[in-house]
């Protein structure tokens, strides 16, 4: 059976002091690059918007991040600018392994967001990552990564629509927690649809 491991979002804006900050985000790092060496097939997701991307704040007047409103039909919450395509802030954390990683982009339409690295938030468009592991024969994804609460999740539910087998880990996630808890809810959502919550030590 083939085996996927798939890094989520493990970029520099995600990372303390960066953007969009997501606490502790740089210590799971170190699990990604132990995980990497027992998978054939890794991949690395990058949030990856253009500068007018309907998800910033900045791009709504009168709004301001960690607002709730609307993109492309869908409620929105409205984020600080942050992985603007080619900027330091798009990259990934310098210690994360990519030596062999295929990289998948997503968020790049300015008129919709994308949470997942499989669908954007609406179902509308493939970022082609799901056809690349189903062409692979890829059963069973790990993923980990950034954040808990939005990409991670969210990833994880669409592998999970697609029927892939999802382990996620736990200990190589961390989450936004705009509201204290999210991140144990997304986690439970995650449980819900059949994916397994391990710790890394487990795997
Ligand atoms: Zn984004």
């Amino acid at each position: 059976m083939t085996r996927a491991l798939l890094l989520v979002d493990l970029q520099n804006d995600f990372m303390p002091g960066g953007a969009l900050a997501v606490r502790e985000g740089d210590l799971v790092v170190p699990t990604a690059n132990l995980l990497e060496p027992r998978f054939d097939l890794v991949i690395a997701t990058q949030d990856w918007h253009p500068p007018n991307h309907g998800s910033f704040a900045s791009n709504h007047p009168g709004a301001k991040p960690g607002d709730l409103g609307e993109l492309g039909g869908l409620p929105q919450v409205y984020w600080p600018d942050h992985c603007v395509q080619g900027t330091h802030g798009s990259w990934f954390h310098r210690d994360v392994e990519l030596n062999g990683v295929t990289i998948f982009r997503k968020g790049t339409d300015p008129g919709i967001d994308s949470y997942s690295a499989i669908f954007d938030n609406g179902h509308r468009k493939a970022t082609g990552l799901g056809d690349f592991l189903l062409a692979r024969g890829v059963r069973e994804t790990v993923i980990l990564g950034l954040a808990t609460d939005y990409c991670v999740k969210f990833t994880v539910l669409d592998a999970r629509g697609l029927g892939l087998d999802v382990i996620v880990v736990e200990d190589g996630c961390r989450g936004v927690e705009l509201i204290p808890g999210d991140s144990d809810r997304a986690f439970e959502a995650m449980r819900a649809t059949g994916a397994r919550i391990v710790r890394s030590s487990e795997l």
